[in-house]
């Protein structure tokens, strides 16, 4: 069973998915992954540095990001042909990573799970919710931004009524660290009377 855990910037799912961790259960972190498949040295890498020119890689071998996302900003094929090339491979690692976690169930974290699609590769999705206020004090502190860089953030990502339309299940994460645990808690003991065996 894969459980998809999802919220905009600053919600808690890092926080949650600790949780989840300390009770035993895997999490595969999107956003790592969409890293690892253009690490230094990988064919896709390699495929981008073909397509884009040798600039777009840094004399660490490392992808120039900052300059990819100029190029696709302004390119509707070049983001097109991007996307044809990392979605598949991404999703792939996805899966096989999902696939090496213990069972009962495995957790996909990802800030736009809904945004791309990833629901798709999920049993239920689980949404770490708070309000916008309280997303923009959270990482205002966690990252010590301002105000108006979050909020860009905010505005970029699905709107927070239309996460809940879209999730199974929803963590309000408006109270303590405690009451966090204890609803991350709950939900596992939820998933694993779910869990066929
Ligand atoms: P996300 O991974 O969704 O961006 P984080 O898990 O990093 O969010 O949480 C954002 C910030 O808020 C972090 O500094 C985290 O420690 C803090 N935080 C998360 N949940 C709570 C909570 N219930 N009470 C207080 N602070 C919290």
């Amino acid at each position: 069973m894969i459980i998809g855990l999802t919220g905009g910037i600053g919600s808690g799912k890092s926080a949650a998915s600790r949780v989840f961790e300390s009770l035993g259960i895997g999490c595969v972190d999107a956003d790592v992954v969409a890293r690892d498949v253009v690490a230094r040295g990988t064919p896709a890498l390699d495929a981008i540095a073909e397509r884009f020119g040798d600039a777009i890689v840094t004399a660490e071998g490392q992808l120039n990001r900052a300059l990819l996302r100029e190029r696709i900003f302004t390119s509707p094929n070049d983001k097109a042909w991007l996307e044809a090339l990392l979605h598949p491979l991404i999703r792939e690692q996805m899966l096989t990573q999902l696939a090496q976690q213990p069972p009962p169930y495995s957790i996909l974290v990802a800030p736009l799970l809904f945004e791309n699609g990833l629901e798709a590769l999920c049993d239920e999705t689980v949404l770490i919710d708070v309000p916008e206020s309280v997303q923009r004090q959270r990482v205002m502190q966690r990252d010590k931004t301002g105000e108006d860089q979050v909020q860009r953030i905010i505005d970029s990502q699905m709107s927070r009524a239309d996460k809940q339309a879209r999730a199974t299940y929803c963590i309000e994460n408006t109270g303590t660290r405690e009451k966090l645990e204890a609803a991350v808690l709950a939900l596992h003991r939820h998933f694993v009377a779910q869990s066929p065996q």
